[in-house]
C-alpha cells in the first residue's frame, strides 16, 4: 500500500486511469449500466456540481441559479415529451430515492404494497423489511409479492386477484402496486394492474429503472399512457444519462411528490447530474427510436446464438426478451459465481442471478443458479448482430469449452478494438472511456 499522503493521491488517479483503460478491452454486459455520451460526462465534470439550488426552478432559496434553473427546466420539458406525462421531477439523486419519494406520496407507513419479489425479479427498493428492503426497512410497508407465473416470466394475473381478494377479506386493502423489476425480459401487464387497483382505490407505481431508454425508444410498453400514477427511473440504464432518477407523474401528484423529494428526501439534488440528465433526455428524443431497436436486436440476436452452443438462455419459446436483458441458466457448467469469475478473467464483465425457480433448487444469491447479460452498452458502442454472435463463441469457449480464459481475452480485445465512440448521441469527439486530465 502506497503510505504517504502524496502517493496515494497518486494512486486514486492512477485507478481511475486504469479502470478506463481496462473498459477499452473489456465486454461490459452489466444490465444496469451504460456509458454516456461525452457531452454528459462534460457536465458531470462541470461546476454544476458544487452548487445548491433548493426548492423548485424559479422559486429557489438561493441565489444563484439562473443557469441552473435554465437547464433543470429544459430537463422537465423533456421528460414530460418523451414519457407522456404532466409532471417531471428530476431531483431524485438515484431510481431508489425517486421510488421512495413515490411510496412517501402515496402511502402510509403499514400500508399493504404489491410487488416482484427478487428472484422473480424484483428489485431490493420493493422488498421486504426482512430483506432491508426501502418499502419495508425504510417506509415500514407491508410487502406482498406478485404470484409468479415462471413458465411466462411475468406476473399471474389470476392468482394476484385472488390473492388481493383474500387479503382485502382480511381487512388488509392494498394501497399501491408496483411494477417494474431488475430482470425484466416481458412488458408488466400495466393495463390489467391499473384495473385491479382502481376496484380497491390504490396507486399503481411503474418502476422503468432499467427500461427507461426503451420506453423512450417508443418500444417495451408506455406505462404513463396505460394509466400508471407515476413512474420512476434510474437515468443511467438503457436510458444512458449520468446517476440520477426521475419521476414521471400527473398534475394532480406535484405536491405531495415535489414535498418528498425536496425538502423529504434530499437537500442539494446533484446539480450537474441534473446536466447530464437534461443532455440524455435531448439524445433520447433524437436516436433512441433506433438506438432501443438496436439494443433488443442484439439481445435477441445473442440469446439465440448463446443458446446455438447449448448454453441455456432462457425463455426461447418466448423469444428470449423484449428487453437489453438475457437470462441464462448456468448449471449445466457451474454456478452463477463461478461462472461470473471465469468470465471475468476473460474480461466479460456480467453479474451471477438468481433464476426465477432457484429458491425452490435449494439456491440463493452467493452461488446462484444464472446470470444476468444486457446488450445496452454494446449495443450504443456499436456493435450488430454479429458482434453478438462472436460474443457468444468466446462465452462458449470458457464456459463450456473450458478455455484459457487469458487467451480468450485477447479475443476479446481484438474484437472492442473498433468500438471505441459512443453512437446515438449528437457529439461523439472523445472516445467513449477515453480518461479526461483537468488537473
Ligand atoms: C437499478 C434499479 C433501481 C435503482 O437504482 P439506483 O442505483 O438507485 O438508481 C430501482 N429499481 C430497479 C428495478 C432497478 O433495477
Amino acid at each position: 500500500m502506497p503510505d504517504s499522503n502524496r502517493e496515494k493521491f497518486e494512486r486514486v488517479l492512477k485507478s481511475i486511469e486504469d479502470h478506463h483503460r481496462a473498459l477499452t478491452t473489456s465486454l461490459p454486459m452489466i444490465a444496469s449500466e451504460n456509458v454516456p455520451s461525452p457531452s454528459v460526462r462534460e457536465a458531470l465534470a462541470s461546476d454544476f456540481g458544487n452548487r445548491y439550488a433548493e426548492g423548485w426552478v424559479g422559486e429557489r432559496v438561493y441565489a444563484g441559479c439562473k443557469y441552473l434553473d435554465e437547464v433543470e427546466s429544459i430537463a422537465i420539458e423533456l421528460g414530460k415529451a418523451l414519457f407522456h406525462g404532466e409532471f417531471v421531477d428530476v431531483r431524485p439523486i438515484s431510481g431508489v430515492f425517486a421510488n421512495l419519494a413515490t411510496f412517501s406520496a402515496f402511502t402510509n407507513p403499514g400500508d399493504v404494497i404489491f410487488s416482484c419479489s427478487i428472484p422473480t425479479g424484483g428489485h431490493i427498493s420493493h422488498a421486504k423489511e426482512k430483506l432491508g428492503g426501502t418499502a419495508g426497512l425504510i417506509r415500514k410497508l407491508d410487502v406482498q409479492n406478485y404470484p409468479f407465473d415462471i413458465d411466462d416470466f411475468n406476473i399471474d394475473l389470476d392468482e394476484t386477484e385472488k390473492m388481493v381478494r383474500e387479503l382485502d377479506a382480511q381487512g388488509k386493502k392494498p394501497k399501491m402496486f408496483i411494477l417494474g423489476a431488475s430482470v425484466f425480459l416481458f412488458p408488466h401487464p400495466v393495463k390489467e394492474i391499473v384495473d385491479l387497483a382502481k376496484t380497491y382505490g390504490a396507486k399503481v407505481v411503474y418502476d422503468a429503472a432499467h427500461v427507461a431508454g426503451l420506453i423512450a425508444g417508443g418500444i417495451f410498453q408506455d406505462p404513463l399512457n396505460d394509466g400508471v400514477d407515476a413512474m420512476t427511473m434510474s437515468t443511467h440504464k438503457t436510458l444512458a444519462g449520468p446517476q440520477h432518477g426521475t419521476i414521471v407523474s400527473w398534475e394532480k401528484y406535484a405536491e405531495p411528490l415535489k414535498k418528498a423529494v425536496f425538502p423529504g428526501l434530499s437537500s442539494n439534488h446533484h446539480l450537474h447530474a441534473v446536466a447530464g440528465v437534461a443532455i440524455a433526455f435531448a439524445e433520447a428524443m433524437e436516436f433512441y427510436k433506433e438506438y432501443a431497436r438496436a439494443i433488443v436486436m442484439n439481445s435477441k440476436a445473442l440469446a439465440q446464438a448463446l443458446y446455438e452452443r447449448g448454453i441455456d438462455a432462457l425463455y426461447e419459446k418466448r423469444g428470449f426478451t423484449e428487453s437489453h436483458i438475457v437470462l441464462v441458466d448456468v448449471t449445466k457448467y457451474g454456478n452463477g459465481f463461478e461462472i461470473e469469475k471465469k468470465l471475468e478473467a476473460a474480461n466479460i464483465i456480467v453479474n451471477r442471478n438468481l433464476l426465477p425457480y432457484d429458491k425452490k433448487m435449494g439456491r440463493d444469491y452467493r452461488a446462484p443458479g444464472g446470470i444476468r447479460l444486457g446488450t445496452q452498452e454494446l449495443t450504443r458502442l456499436g456493435m450488430k448482430k454479429s458482434e453478438m454472435v462472436e460474443i457468444a463463441e468466446l462465452m462458449k469457449s470458457v464456459i463450456v469449452d473450458g478455455d484459457d480464459p487469458k487467451e480468450v481475452a485477447q479475443k476479446v480485445s481484438e474484437l472492442r478494438a473498433p468500438f471505441q465512440k459512443v453512437q446515438y448521441c449528437f457529439s461523439n469527439q472523445t472516445d467513449a472511456y477515453q480518461h479526461i486530465k483537468i488537473r
